[in-house]
């Protein structure tokens, strides 16, 4: 049966990085917050995984800081949580079937997407990167630099905006250059800590269906796993869905705005894609790699090899422990959607043994593997957010307020160049908290 619930002065749909920097900066406003969130727990995207043999933990979701990310560190420095420096020693698969110590990567793609910033219209990255199909000096740094929105931005380079990658690439966004350490997991805790504290109120395992509007009125409509429903009603909302959810129109999680969000703004729904990323990891009884070949892989970061189904592997450097992940994003991920989860690991275990011509000993050191199925997952429906060609910011109109009434928030309206991290979701969460505090009269 439906009922009202007690009003509030903000709701705030989605637990996640945005939603928790939200509740949490209006909460201590001394605003009433409700935080709406379908799954059974907080953190969204961001999710870890424990081998029940070696009790080693793994990021299923998000694992790197990026670059300076502020806001995170930040949050770690007050959590009294440290961040541990990843190493960007790199093997590349050469031709002939050896590993080869290679860093070029980054600072080449750096060098072609130089060239994106000084085009006069956008164009597809693969429109791009087709002018150096025929420079010899130029024709390796385009490769790298389509490896790079694939495999990074988990983008597919037939649509995907040329000059929205390369701004991210000159935003001081990096690959990888830290992780917090012991993982994501205790910082989100304290964010939800915090939020408890500050007197916002949870509501976890309950999806979002409907969202009614007018100026200074919201009405949130619900459904619990048991069935029952719910409607909340504030003054304001704060919108983190991912983008896979607010373009669903399907019935498996989605969310109706009645009325409808103005067409600006379903427009840049409609030009924000999901990327896809199909992200394993390999749990091992021994870091078996660190003594092979004399110990020359003993310190290193990553492994690629370009050929294979999983092109990137990472290890835990300069932690040492037998956890890798294997990782493969964009149209080659998607490739692999259909593909059941006890394939997939079979095949990322394969794929890592063979790189160093060693599948048997990888077979007989693996413990366990496991992933997460972010694309079929109704509440992401995707890894990360990107963007397609056209001629403006679809990330600043979907982030833009409606009414002083709806604001978004999430990692797909940061239009700094962070849009798919954590700190981009924490950062948008933090800016659509001042809006509405101003709009509720309590920040000027
Ligand atoms: C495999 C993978 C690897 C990644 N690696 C990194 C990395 O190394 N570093 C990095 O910075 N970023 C990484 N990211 C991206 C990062 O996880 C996200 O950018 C960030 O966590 C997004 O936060 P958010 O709050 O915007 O969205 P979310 O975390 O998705 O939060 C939105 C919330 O809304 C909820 N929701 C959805 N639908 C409904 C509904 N109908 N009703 C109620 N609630 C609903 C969801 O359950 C979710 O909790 C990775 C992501 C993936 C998937």
């Amino acid at each position: 049966m439906a009922r009202t619930d007690s009003d509030a002065d903000a709701i705030v749909i989605g637990a996640g990085a945005a939603g928790l920097a939200a509740a949490r900066s209006l909460a201590a406003h001394s605003l009433r917050v409700i935080v709406v969130e379908a799954r059974d727990r907080v953190g969204g995207r961001v999710v870890s995984r424990s081998s029940q043999h070696s009790g080693v933990s793994a990021e299923l979701g998000a694992e790197f800081i990026h670059g300076q990310a502020p806001e995170t560190r930040a949050l770690l420095r007050e959590a009294g949580i440290s961040s541990v420096d990843t190493g960007d020693e790199s093997w590349s698969c050469s031709g002939d079937g050896d590993l080869l110590r290679d860093e070029r990567d980054l600072a080449m793609t750096a060098s072609i997407f130089e060239e994106a910033r000084k085009l006069r219209q956008d164009e597809t990255v693969d429109h791009f990167l087709r002018r150096f199909a025929h420079d010899g000096s130029m024709r390796e740094a385009a490769e790298m630099a389509r490896v790079f929105v694939e495999g990074f931005d988990a983008a597919d380079p037939s649509i995907a905006s040329v000059r929205s990658v390369a701004d991210e690439v000159y935003s001081g966004v990096d690959f990888a250059s830290a992780r917090p350490d012991g993982g994501y997991g205790p910082m989100f805790n304290r964010l939800h800590e915090d939020c408890v504290r500050a007197g916002a109120q949870m509501s976890l395992s309950t999806e979002v269906r409907r969202i009614s509007w007018r100026r200074g009125l919201v009405s949130v409509e619900t459904r619990q796993a048991s069935g029952e429903t719910n409607t909340f009603r504030a003054r304001a909302a704060i919108v983190t869905l991912p983008t896979g959810v607010l373009r669903n129109s399907g019935d498996d999680g989605s969310v109706a705005f009645d009325p409808d969000l103005p067409s600006g703004k379903s427009e840049a729904i409609r030009r924000i894609e999901m990327g896809h990323v199909v992200k394993v990891v390999l749990w091992f009884r021994t870091a078996f790699w660190e003594v092979l070949r004399g110990g020359r892989y003993r310190d290193s970061a990553f492994f690629r090899c370009m050929g294979q189904e999983f092109p990137t592997y990472w290890t835990q450097f300069p932690q040492r422990n037998g956890l890798i992940v294997a990782w493969v994003g964009g149209p080659k991920a998607i490739a692999l959607r259909e593909t059941t989860q006890t394939e997939l690991i079979e095949r990322a275990l394969d794929g890592f043994g063979s790189m160093f011509g060693e599948v048997e000993l990888a077979r007989r050191e693996f413990e366990a593997g496991s992933m997460h199925d972010w694309s079929h997952d109704p509440f992401a429906r995707g890894a990360y957010s990107y963007v397609t060609v056209g001629a403006d910011d679809p990330r600043a109109t979907l982030a833009a307020p409606v009414d002083d009434t709806l604001f978004f928030a999430g990692e797909a309206t940061s239009n700094d160049g962070q849009g798919g991290t954590v700190n981009g979701a924490l950062q948008t969460g933090e800016r659509a908290a001042r809006e509405a505090a101003t709009s509720l009269g309590v920040l000027r």
